[in-house]
């Protein structure tokens, strides 16, 4: 349905115009470490392939049509609301995490440790963000090549580079994060505030 492709696009230019001002304050800040690897620099390449280049494809031409399915409109709809959920989180964690922000592993100089708003609850909610992209991406874009093709990618990504990551910041810092990884979950709230 040409709603729900229209749905993934919107998401998609909203979520492009929320990181702008972050984009452009991080390319001008100063870096004190980087951790970037090439893996998960290749994965990050095939995540936009993934996300705008074979969507657009999918989108504006014909050639993908011969893997289309159907789900039925609940599905559909539901769609629509994990895209929101998705732009409403992203929108949260950037508001919160501000100039720490990087598309890549890094430090910046007068880097924090974010701990407080989204960030009080669960420490990766803009990968949080990106699993939900993945799965409305399924539910809006009803193709067996346009709809998985980000969560094969993320899937990945997400196993690469979320414990490298915790290991930057605990190697920063130390047992402030410890405390923090006690208190929080990964992806969804921890319910009991004990180790
Ligand atoms: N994993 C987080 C942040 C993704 S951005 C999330 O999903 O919301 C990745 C960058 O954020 C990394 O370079 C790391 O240095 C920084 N970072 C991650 N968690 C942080 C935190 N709680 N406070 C400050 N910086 C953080």
């Amino acid at each position: 349905m040409i709603a729900f492709k229209i749905v993934y696009w919107l998401g998609l230019v909203i979520e492009v115009v929320i990181r702008a001002p972050f984009r452009k304050s991080w390319k001008a800040a100063e870096k004190t470490e980087q951790r970037i690897s090439r893996v998960d620099q290749f994965l990050l390449f095939l995540m936009s392939i993934a996300g705008l280049l074979v969507p657009l494809i999918y989108s504006v031409t014909g050639w993908l049509d011969f893997a289309d399915y159907s789900l039925p409109a609940w599905l559909g709809w539901s769609g629509v609301a994990v895209m929101a959920g998705a732009v409403f989180l992203f929108f949260r964690a950037h508001q919160d995490l501000k100039t720490n922000w990087s598309p890549v592993l890094e430090m910046f100089d007068g880097h924090v440790l974010v701990i407080h708003g989204v960030y009080r609850i669960i420490r990766h909610p803009m990968y949080a963000s990106g699993w939900l992209m993945a799965v409305a991406q399924i539910l809006l874009l009803q193709n067996w090549i346009a709809g998985p093709i980000t969560l094969i990618v993320f899937i990945p990504f997400y196993i690469i580079r979320v414990p490298a990551e915790e290991t930057l910041m605990l190697d920063t810092f130390g047992e402030q994060y410890r405390d923090y990884c006690k208190k929080t979950g990964a992806l969804i709230p921890r319910l009991s505030k004990a180790g």
